[in-house]
């Protein structure tokens, strides 16, 4: 069986396991839930244990091989426009779709009363204060890291990839014996950590199995009713997004087939959506990438990290939502300007916030207090978060695999979804 084929069976099983268990359910004496959770974080911790040396070997690896008169300014200048430009879109589509559903009015009321905060808005608040999401001079301050370590420690990647950049631009450039070794060298560790990658992804389906049975296990479909109205926008606004806007782009700028894109990154959409992280999504979104769509190592390796560290379309798209139904239950006069605010917030916000579980509830809160409304607003939404985290963190991946190819295009790559698809659990010894 092909491995998306096997990640999808194991997400139905998943699904129906956490649906038999609840959270003291004991199979043999031993609880369930926590051994879901342990699979689960082995698989992501084995994801974030490769993401450091793969990102840092795969940019300097990329920058070694390329040509002399390659004009990398030119590519990160185009990556940069063209995330703006699509995070924006997405805004724009949860923008559209929001007023015209309107979530937050039921029966021409603001639904604040009737919905209720969740209990757990006080703990969610604690846990969020301090936090607050990354502006735009904290984004300039993380491209300089002031110690390489602890920026690789606490996974920011955009010092990282800066870092490997500069490096990966000298030691091109360095001659003799020294340069020769030193460059074979990160090639060789190139190779080994991608071996290791392979190896971790060949266990996905176990992964993906213990994350989708202790999500539902916690949360169940249940929650979502009372909320099903503001669920379905958000769904509906992601799909259009994903299955429309960005299909359009690949089949009109880069002349390709999406259905063929989309297959191609199935892989890593499932891992996203199981893990809701795409920071341990992307070891494989870049195997995907590269090995099945057929982008060249030098694209992927610096639009991937770049996106799953400053581009979310789904997160971008959903805090624009969240923020306008929640005005909406509250009863607040959405004028023109509001909106607009609502918007730019969303898009600078977006940019800041970690590709970790729960992270857009810090920007939501921040987007809250521009508007003038509390931050305990957000226990309005806290339920359903988990399953649309999932569901966004996917549109994040594919946002970024978008990206890679529309610009590996743009850059003359003739070979992006030409090739015939190769299987990421092909044996790597
Ligand atoms: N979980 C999302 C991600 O990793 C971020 C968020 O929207 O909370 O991309």
């Amino acid at each position: 069986m092909k491995l998306h084929h096997q990640i999808f069976l194991a997400m139905v099983l998943g699904g129906l396991a956490g649906a038999a268990t609840s959270e003291s359910t004991r199979l043999l004496g031993l609880p369930l839930l926590p051994a879901y959770d342990l699979i689960g974080e082995l698989f992501i911790n084995a994801l974030k244990m490769v993401v450091v040396p793969l990102i840092t070997t795969a940019i300097i690896s990329g920058m070694i091989n390329v040509g002399e008169d390659d004009n990398l300014g030119r590519l990160g200048a185009k990556t940069v426009v063209f995330y703006l430009a699509t995070s924006l879109i997405a805004i724009l589509v949860g923008l559209v779709v929001v007023n015209l559903i309107v979530p937050g009015v039921i029966d021409g009321e603001p639904a604040k009363d009737l919905l209720g905060l969740a209990k757990e808005t006080d703990q969610a608040l604690q846990s969020i204060e301090g936090r607050g999401a990354a502006d735009f001079t904290e984004i300039l301050r993380q491209l300089l890291p002031p110690n390489l370590f602890q920026a690789a420690a606490e996974t920011q990647m955009l010092g990282l990839i800066v870092f490997s950049l500069f490096f990966g631009y000298f030691l091109r450039t360095l001659r003799g014996a020294p340069g020769e070794h030193l460059r074979q060298t990160v090639e060789g560790i190139y190779q080994v950590v991608l071996r290791i990658t392979m190896v971790i992804i060949r266990f996905a389906p176990l992964g993906v199995f213990g994350l989708i049975a202790a999500t539902v296990t916690r949360t169940g479909l249940d929650a979502v009713e009372p909320l099903a109205l503001f669920f379905i926008t958000v769904l509906l606004a992601l799909a259009l997004h994903m299955f429309v806007v960005m299909p359009l782009l690949i089949r009109f700028l880069a002349k390709r087939s999406p259905w063929r894109h989309l297959q191609a990154m199935t892989p890593a959409l499932l891992t996203a959506f199981s893990s809701a992280s795409s920071a341990a999504t992307l070891p494989l979104s870049m195997e995907c990438v590269e090995k099945r769509s057929g982008v060249s190592n030098r694209t992927a390796s610096f639009v991937l990290p770049l996106g799953a560290t400053v581009n979310m379309d789904g997160t971008a798209l959903y805090e624009c939502v969240a923020a306008i139904f929640i005005a909406q239950a509250y009863g607040l006069d959405l004028s023109l300007t509001t909106q607009f605010v609502i918007v730019l917030t969303a898009l600078l916000t977006s940019i800041g916030v970690a590709s970790i579980p729960a992270a857009s509830l810090v920007a939501i809160t921040v987007i809250l207090g521009v508007i003038g409304l509390p931050a305990e607003a957000i226990g309005l939404i806290l339920v359903t978060d988990r399953l649309l985290d999932m569901c966004r963190t996917a549109v994040n991946v594919w946002g970024d695999s978008v990206g890679a190819v529309l610009l590996a295009r743009s850059e003359g790559e003739e070979d992006v979804l030409r090739r015939p698809m190769r299987e990421l659990d092909a044996d790597p010894l």
